[in-house]
């Protein structure tokens, strides 16, 4: 079986957060590939700041030049609210060869449980779940169906959110280092997030 990370996100925009995230995911538990899969609306958000092709775009430019990382965008194909019991469904179907791992951050991982089917879902995809600064996730809070499908992935700790960025680039401020310079081009070029 081809090991394959799928780490969904609104990604809006993409940071090196993610990046870091999926790369320690990668690692930890040896993935062939990694795809990062935009949501069209997730369930658990309101309208992001940019739409869905936007999103898109600067996540194939912050991808181009990293082997092993593409976009994967079923769910904006698919429209609607994405939920991931769907996503990864549809991946098996079309991927009988390869092996699903989830990616998340360790503010998602305290809410797998109130993910649509989720008991389901822990039975077709194994978890990697990854610290976030500030809001660490504990294993003896999450079910135990959770738990034994749950592999921790340790990464440098990055206290950066799209939410963060989103507000600099209102303000005016720098987000150079936050996200590959393409992307940081590309927001301002296109007057993004009222840069
Ligand atoms: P927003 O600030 O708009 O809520 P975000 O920065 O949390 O966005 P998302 O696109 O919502 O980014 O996150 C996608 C996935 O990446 C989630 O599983 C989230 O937990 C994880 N993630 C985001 N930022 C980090 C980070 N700095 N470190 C580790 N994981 C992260």
């Amino acid at each position: 079986m081809r090991k394959t990370g799928l780490f969904g996100g609104t990604f809006d925009p993409i940071h090196y957060g993610h990046l870091l995230a999926a790369e320690a995911a990668r690692e930890a538990a040896k993935l062939e590939e990694v795809w990062f899969i935009p949501t069209f609306a997730p369930p658990h958000k309101a309208n992001p700041g940019a739409d869905a092709e936007t999103r898109r775009r600067m996540l194939e430019i912050a991808l181009e030049e990293t082997p092993g990382f593409r976009v994967e965008d079923l769910e904006l194909r698919r429209q609607g609210v994405s939920y991931t019991i769907d996503t990864v469904n549809a991946l098996l179907e079309r991927y009988p060869d390869r092996s699903f791992y989830w990616i998340v951050g360790s503010d998602m991982v305290k809410d797998l449980p109130n993910w649509r089917d989720s008991e389901r879902l822990a039975e077709l995809v194994t978890f990697i779940g990854l610290d976030r600064p500030d809001d660490p996730f504990g294993e003896a809070e999450l079910p135990m169906y959770v738990r034994r499908k749950l592999l921790r992935a340790s990464m440098p700790p990055m206290g950066l959110s799209s939410t963060d960025i989103r507000r600099r680039v209102k303000d005016g401020r720098s987000i150079r280092f936050m996200t590959p310079d393409p992307v940081c081009d590309w927001i301002r070029r296109n007057g993004l997030y009222g840069s």
